[in-house]
């Protein structure tokens, strides 16, 4: 009875979900194989009930006026701006790197031209800068690419700096005035109930059934639509005939305080000694009033769920191959992080699904409907 079956509930799925309901009118069976909607975004009350992010801290940010307005319609928002701090060399300063933790880690005095000027000595000229390494010690010099850059990135990736695209230590930018902000889009909030709840109004419409703990690629294909909206790894839909595809994976370890408070801001960075990323203290992020407090930490793995795909040469050159046979696939449209494998936050999924249902709206006829 659907038109077509949308193999994941997160942001890439529910948007195109969504707007293949409400806009062309089509019939979707939305599945996914956990037993929740939101994807990695999805976020829950505890035991304790404090809302906290199954999947690691997720904050909203984005420069597009389009994309929160789509959002808008189903999500007031709460201002937030995230603000996180580095365990590093026994002292806790923010992270990007700016002219407090110079003064701080340096015991320095600095004003914003001598912040630069600092900086300026200590970046080291790189030729060509390709790798995430070179886009660090070019901009900030060896000594505080290593106390914060190197042993955070091989935690985190498996991987030393250097030998992963520059894109992904350049999400981190360096700043020489005061600005302890993590990011600086001129949209910055949290969807006002959470997440999930955000999600349900996108996936509450009438032509949308939602059917959990279910593997879209294990339906036989004469027992579900013919058009198909992927949005799981693009490897497994292809079973992996090129070999696996490398995402990295991370193990979430949620722990709930008998106090109200017990980090500063959102999230510590340690980038030395634990074993661990970083924690997260979520009801800064969620603006939570409770008792107790619930922390995430983040410890890097090989196994486990997807969550990123690892941005260096050789994966990029296993993904284009991959990609030439989603681009054959007459009836099946690959979006989202895993699918387009693509480092994406959350409102660039957001973007790139609504692009691909132009894209998909203008080549498929629309199915006239007589009214019921
Ligand atoms: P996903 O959310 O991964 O959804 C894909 C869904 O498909 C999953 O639910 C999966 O179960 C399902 N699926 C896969 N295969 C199948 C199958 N065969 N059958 C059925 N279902 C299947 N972005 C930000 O903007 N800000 C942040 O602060 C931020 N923090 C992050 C922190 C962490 C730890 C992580 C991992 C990501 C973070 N992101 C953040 C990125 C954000 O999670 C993603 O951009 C976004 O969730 C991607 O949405 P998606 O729909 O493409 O993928
Ligand atoms: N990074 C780092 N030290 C930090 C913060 C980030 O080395 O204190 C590097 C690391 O490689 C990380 C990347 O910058 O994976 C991107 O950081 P971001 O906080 O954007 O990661 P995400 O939230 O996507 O996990």
């Amino acid at each position: 009875m659907h038109d077509w079956i949308v193999v994941g509930a997160g942001f890439a799925g529910a948007v195109m979900a969504e707007r293949l309901a409400s806009v062309r009118g089509d019939r979707v069976l939305v599945v996914d194989k956990r037993n929740h909607i939101g994807g990695n975004a999805h976020d829950r009350l505890n035991a304790d009930g404090l809302l906290y992010h199954c999947y690691g801290p997720h904050i909203f940010h984005t420069n597009s006026d389009a994309i929160v307005r789509y959002l808008s319609q189903f999500t007031g928002w709460r201002p937030y701006e995230h603000r996180v701090l580095a365990a590093v060399d026994g002292l806790l300063v923010p992270i990007p790197i700016n002219r407090t933790t110079i003064n701080m880690l340096y015991g320095l005095d600095l004003d914003e031209a001598g912040a630069a000027a600092f900086l300026a000595a200590r970046a080291e000229p790189v030729d060509t800068v390709e790798t995430s390494e070179d886009v660090v010690v070019a901009a900030i010099g060896r000594e505080l690419y290593e106390k914060f850059f190197r042993g955070y990135t091989r935690k985190q990736w498996g991987l030393d700096p250097s030998e992963l695209n520059r894109s992904v230590t350049a999400r981190i930018p360096t700043r020489t005035n005061d600005d302890d902000r993590y990011f600086t889009d001129s949209f910055q909030a949290m969807p006002s109930a959470g997440y999930s709840a955000m999600f349900a109004r996108m996936l509450y419409h009438p032509l949308i059934s939602v059917q959990l703990e279910t593997d879209g690629l294990a339906l036989p294909a004469d027992q579900r639509p013919a058009r198909m909206i992927y949005t799981g790894p693009i490897d497994a839909y292809f079973n992996h005939v090129h070999g696996v595809l490398p995402y990295r994976s991370l193990q979430f370890r949620h722990v709930t305080l008998g106090q109200p408070q017990f980090q500063a801001v959102g999230t510590v960075n340690y980038p030395q000694d634990q074993d661990y990323t970083r924690i997260t203290e979520v009801k800064h992020i969620t603006g939570q009033v409770h008792p107790l407090t619930t922390l995430t930490y983040e410890y890097p793995s090989a196994e486990g769920d997807p969550y990123y795909p690892i941005p260096r040469p050789e994966n990029e050159a296993l993904f284009k191959r991959y990609e030439a046979l989603a681009k054959a696939e007459a009836d099946t449209w690959f979006v989202g992080r895993l699918a387009t494998y693509r480092y994406y936050n959350m409102d660039q999924v957001v973007g790139q699904a609504l692009a691909s249902f132009q894209r998909l709206d203008a080549a498929l006829p629309r199915t006239p409907r007589i009214a019921a």
